[in-house]
Parts: C-alpha cells; sequence; structure tokens
C-alpha cells in the first residue's frame, strides 16, 4: 500500500536538503600547517579539545630551543662563568663575495666562544646545506630545495649552498632569522632546523593571507602598478621557471624603484659628470616614487572609505627599507609588524635568556651588517646586553652614520644625532636614556658602533674588513 512512493514525498525533500551545501564557500585559507599525528590522535578521540590538548603537548615537545645547538652552547659557557656570547650577522654585503673570508669568519667566531645566528633577507632554505636542509623537512620545514647554481642556459638548477663555492661560510649556522627577520630556525643538536613556531604566530596570520591581502593593499593604492615593481622573487612562477633562486618568501614582500634601463648601463660603466648629472635626476624619481608608495599606504589608515579590518591589516605591516642610494636603488620590504631583524634578535635573546635563567647583561652580542635594515637590530635591539655593531667597509650606511651634515638615509631619518658620541676615529657611542627595569636596575640602553671603512680603510671586501675587526676588537 505505501509502495508508491508520491512525487515529492518529504524523503526526496530530505535528500535534496542533504545535498545541499552548494552554498558559498568561504574562501579558503590554508590552515597552520596540520602535524599528522594529531590529525589521527583527533580522528580517533573524536573530540577536538582532546585534539587541541595533545598538539600542545607535542609542540612543547617540539620545542625548538630544547635541544639547540645554541641553548647547549651557551649552557656549556654559563656553566663555567664565560659571557654569553652571540653574533647577529647579516649576510649580503657583510659577509658575501669573498668565501675565503667568510669561513675564516666563522672559525674566528667559534674559537672566540661565539655561537653565530644569520639575519638576512635571503630566506630559511638558502642558509641550509643540503643534509641540514634534509633533516629540517623531516623536521616539518615546508621550503622548496632553492636552486643556488646557474646552468649554461643562465637557468637556476637546484643546489644548496654547501655545492657551490660562493656560498663557502654562509650557512649552518646555530639559527636563522630569515627573510629579513620574519621567521626564526634553530639548528638542533641532532641535526636539521626547527622552526621557533611561537615567533611565527606574532605575525599574526599565515603566510597565504599575509601575501595575499598585501597585494591587496598593493592593488588598492597603486592599481596600475605605475610605482613600484614586484622583485622577482615574489613571482612564484619565475621559481617555477627556474628564473629565480627560492620561492617567495613567507613573510615578505619586495617592492622595487628601478632606474630606467639606460640608466642602468650608467651604473656598470662608470660614472662621467654629465652621466651622474642625468642620474641623480633618475634617482630622485625612484626616491619620490618610494616615498609615495610608503605615503599611500599610511594614508589608507585616514581614509573613511577603508574598513576596520583592513585598516588593522595595514597597521600590522612594517615597511622597511632597503635602498642603496648611492646606486639609485630604491626597495622598500613589506613585512608583518613583528618581522624584522631588531624583533628577531630581541626574541631570540628573550628565549634564551629564559631557558638559561641568565640576565640580559650576561649577553654579549656582536652584530654587523651594511644597509638600513641592520640599523635598527644594531641600535636598538640586544635588551641590556653588551652590543658591539660593526658596520661593514663599504656600508652604503658609512656616510649618514659618520658625516653629521647627512642626517637621513635614503629618505629615512636616522635616529637623533645627540644620541651618537664620537669615542675616536671610527668608533662611535650610541646612548639613549637608561630607564628603570621592573626590578629597579638601570636597562643598559648604551652600545658601540664601529665603522668599517674608517677602521680598515685597506681592506678590500666587506667580509676581509668584518674579519679584521674579530680579529682585533672581539
Ligand atoms: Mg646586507
Amino acid at each position: 500500500m505505501s509502495d508508491v512512493v508520491p512525487e515529492n514525498t518529504p524523503v526526496i525533500e530530505k535528500t535534496k536538503v542533504e545535498i545541499r551545501p552548494e552554498t558559498p564557500k568561504p574562501p579558503l585559507i590554508p590552515k597552520p600547517e596540520d602535524d599528522n599525528a594529531v590529525s589521527k590522535l583527533a580522528e580517533n578521540l573524536g573530540a577536538q579539545e582532546k585534539a587541541d590538548e595533545v598538539r600542545e603537548a607535542l609542540e612543547e615537545e617540539k620545542e625548538p630551543y630544547k635541544d639547540s645547538t645554541v641553548l647547549e652552547k651557551l649552557r656549556r659557557r654559563k656553566e663555567q662563568d664565560l659571557p654569553l656570547k652571540i653574533a647577529f650577522l647579516d649576510i649580503d654585503s657583510t659577509l658575501s663575495g669573498n668565501p675565503k673570508e667568510a669561513v675564516k669568519i666563522r672559525e674566528l667566531l667559534d674559537e672566540k666562544g661565539y655561537v653565530v645566528f644569520f639575519v638576512s633577507s635571503r630566506t630559511e632554505e638558502m642558509t641550509m646545506s643540503k643534509a641540514e636542509y634534509k633533516k629540517s623537512v623531516e623536521l616539518g620545514l615546508e621550503r622548496p630545495a632553492p636552486k643556488l647554481a646557474v646552468g649554461e642556459d643562465g637557468k637556476k638548477i637546484e643546489a644548496f649552498p654547501d655545492e657551490v663555492e660562493d656560498f663557502a661560510g654562509l650557512y649552518d649556522a646555530d639559527g636563522v632569522a630569515a627573510a629579513t627577520g620574519s621567521r626564526i630556525f634553530l639548528r638542533q643538536q641532532s641535526g636539521g632546523y626547527e622552526e621557533d613556531k611561537g615567533f611565527t604566530q606574532k605575525m599574526k596570520q599565515d603566510s597565504t593571507e599575509f601575501r595575499q591581502r598585501t597585494m591587496d593593499i598593493l592593488n588598492r593604492i597603486d592599481p596600475k602598478h605605475s610605482l613600484f615593481v614586484l622583485s622577482p622573487v615574489d613571482n612564484s612562477q619565475n621559481f617555477e621557471q627556474n628564473i629565480t633562486d627560492v620561492e617567495s618568501p613567507d613573510f615578505r614582500v619586495q617592492l622595487n624603484f628601478q632606474p630606467s634601463t639606460a640608466e642602468q648601463v650608467v651604473e656598470t660603466t662608470g660614472a662621467t659628470d654629465a652621466k651622474v648629472s642625468a642620474t641623480e635626476g633618475q634617482k630622485q624619481t625612484e626616491l619620490q616614487k618610494k616615498q609615495e608608495t610608503e605615503r599611500r599606504i599610511r594614508a589608507l589608515l585616514e581614509d573613511p572609505g577603508i574598513d576596520a579590518e583592513t585598516k588593522n591589516y595595514v597597521r600590522n605591516l612594517k615597511i622597511t627599507d632597503d635602498s642603496n642610494p648611492d646606486k639609485g636603488k630604491y626597495s622598500l620590504y613589506l613585512t608583518p609588524l613583528h618581522g624584522s631583524k631588531e624583533r628577531a634578535v630581541d626574541s631570540t635573546l628573550e628565549q634564551l635568556s629564559q631557558r638559561l635563567n641568565a640576565d640580559f647583561r650576561d649577553f654579549e652580542l656582536f652584530m654587523a651588517g651594511d644597509s638600513w635594515p641592520d640599523v635598527a637590530m644594531g641600535l636598538y635591539a640586544g635588551r641590556s646586553a653588551k652590543v658591539d655593531f660593526f658596520v661593514a667597509l663599504n656600508s652604503r650606511l658609512t656616510t649618514p652614520l659618520t658625516e653629521t651634515e647627512i642626517r637621513s638615509f635614503a629618505g629615512q631619518k636616522l635616529p637623533l644625532l645627540s644620541r651618537f658620541f664620537p669615542r675616536e676615529e671610527g668608533v662611535i657611542d650610541f646612548k639613549r636614556p637608561s630607564p628603570l627595569d621592573s626590578g629597579g636596575q638601570r636597562i643598559n640602553r648604551e652600545r658601540t658602533v664601529y665603522i668599517g671603512d674608517k677602521l680598515f680603510p685597506q681592506a678590500s671586501t666587506a667580509p676581509q674588513s668584518v674579519r679584521q675587526f674579530i680579529e682585533t676588537k672581539l
């Protein structure tokens, strides 16, 4: 009697309803990497809360500092009442370009008891040997292998720094603050690098979201990209097509403000007076474009037509200048607010001092760099530690740091000149007011800045000046 099911019965309706989740899906934002073990446990337990607990426990186990070479080396020094020495080193134009010197620098720092951190615009995988990279992948690193070699056709070929002569001395440090300080990795005693995920969380978003939203902002302030050119590394296709050596950084977008082709010829052919004056005009144009880009990004905050969420995003955006005004090359890095060399160094120091139960004053930090992103690190990072900041030979910072009438760099203002106290040729004390900390002790805000061009004018390359500094001053 009820065999015949009439059309449009509730059963069919129900089926329709079940099929229906064709409602528009929210945009797909990949979750931060899921730990397989955690997902499996979640399935078995069938309870999200339980899985979260397990995740926390596992994260704790994977605590990146616990078995790091940094902590192990510093712990041994602490047991012997020796100062806790860390070198925070920029790579490009500080250590690069002279592999023999770079190797020597690493040996010297090791002899003198320093653990070594690279604090670089390079991405993390660029600073790992093949063996360390492979182990890091096993530990969860998700970056594709770098292509550091170049074939006869000019295309990039997969190769690691230990396979390319120019990279000698520039890999396998104890730690890396990569991509302009937007990610931190600690080398493990058992091999491989573990990410400091607590630091990555301070970026407040995942990489996909960061890159997408940054591109949205850029399209909004300059739809035709008439002011800037995206760095080639920021286009993933370039990596796939073997044009760039690494995949786009997770938390950094680079904008270039480039002179015309004609001007690039001038750059490489050396300058006569006439050419220089032509170049100066072009330089001015590029500088203005850079400044206009910065202005437009900031202006979004005042724009009543911009929604609150976008404004929040802009507030969490850090703009770092990496220009080389002498060459008329201007560039900006966009990172999350917390992604900077200065913050990366301070975060590392905090983590280490907690785990060593050491005061910041127990640390002796040696920092070296050559460009604007290194200034904030060299002048402000380091808490109350003793800090020596070496500005490498041929640095674009030399003039603004030593010639008092030049108060700015690529349109960026240097810190108050009144805080610089020249001690002797090439040695400057940098002093800021020293407030009291919560324990009533004065926070040391002084450090010494050393200028490579003044101290080692006979050196032939930046790394040679760094080596001479380590030999004679550390
Ligand atoms: Mg550099």
